[in-house]
């Protein structure tokens, strides 16, 4: 895509996500775009910058590292990047030193080892906790209890460097808009439950909706929605 391309393309996304707002009652601007730029180039990037966008989502540590290293290289303006995809124990270090926020915590093992790089880089980071609420995707909690178990640990203070910032999660891939929502709705029922038993907690953030279902995502109380196709249009996956 040229840049001018993805430049209309935010444009476009952007008056969406006001529409959506508007059309759920919903305050301008509570719902933060994050730009999600897996399998497309620095070269994407940029032009995103360009376009104003600040935040970026990316899956794979290893990928998000090289790119964002070449983005900073030819860019002076500021960005953001949040890991999206499931994390492995040994690219903790590297998600820590990249990333202001790392969407997809499901399970409670990564977080002592996030703690520590964080406390080394004297660091503070985000979190969000993954619910596994669609058949077909594989990751994320898969019960509300280890969630809240998880979360015992944030009210015992284990982890002074992470602010636990809200739950995430990717809704089934189906055309049943049924499906699709409900699985919104166990999002927000749960982060909405997590608030109640941890009020010391802030769990603010709902990240939830896609290219195919974020209008869907907007009217069920997302404050994040993570696009990529609309964006940069398709990827060429491996
Ligand atoms: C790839 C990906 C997205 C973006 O998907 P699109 O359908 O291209 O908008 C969002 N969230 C996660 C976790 C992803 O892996």
């Amino acid at each position: 895509m040229t840049k001018e391309q993805i430049a209309q393309n935010f444009a476009f996304v952007r008056e969406q996500i006001r529409e959506a707002e508007r059309a759920s009652n919903r305050a301008e601007g509570s719902v933060t775009l994050c730009a999600v730029s897996k399998f497309h180039s620095a070269q994407a990037v940029l032009s995103a910058i360009s376009a104003g966008q600040t935040l970026f989502g990316e899956n794979r540590v290893q990928e998000a590292v090289g790119k964002f290293k070449d983005v900073a290289l030819q860019s002076d303006k500021p960005f953001e990047l949040h890991i999206i995809g499931t994390l492995q124990k040994n690219k903790v270090k590297k998600a820590v030193e990249a990333a202001t926020a790392i969407q997809s915590i499901d399970r409670a093992e990564l977080l002592p080892q996030i703690e520590k790089y964080c406390a080394v880089l004297s660091k503070r980071i985000k979190v969000f906790f993954e619910l596994h609420t669609g058949e077909e995707s594989k990751s994320g909690y898969r019960s509300r209890d280890d969630l809240f178990l998880t979360l015992e640990g944030f009210e015992r203070q284990l982890y002074p460097h992470i602010t636990p910032a809200g739950l995430m999660t990717m809704a089934p891939f189906t055309d049943n808009e049924g499906l699709i929502r409900k699985s919104f709705i166990e999002l927000r029922e749960t982060r909405d439950e997590a608030r109640k038993r941890f009020p010391s907690l802030p769990l603010n953030e709902l990240s939830m909706g896609m290219t195919s279902d974020y209008r869907i995502a907007i009217e069920e109380g997302s404050t994040m929605v993570r696009l990529g196709t609309a964006l940069f249009g398709p990827r060429e996956e491996p």
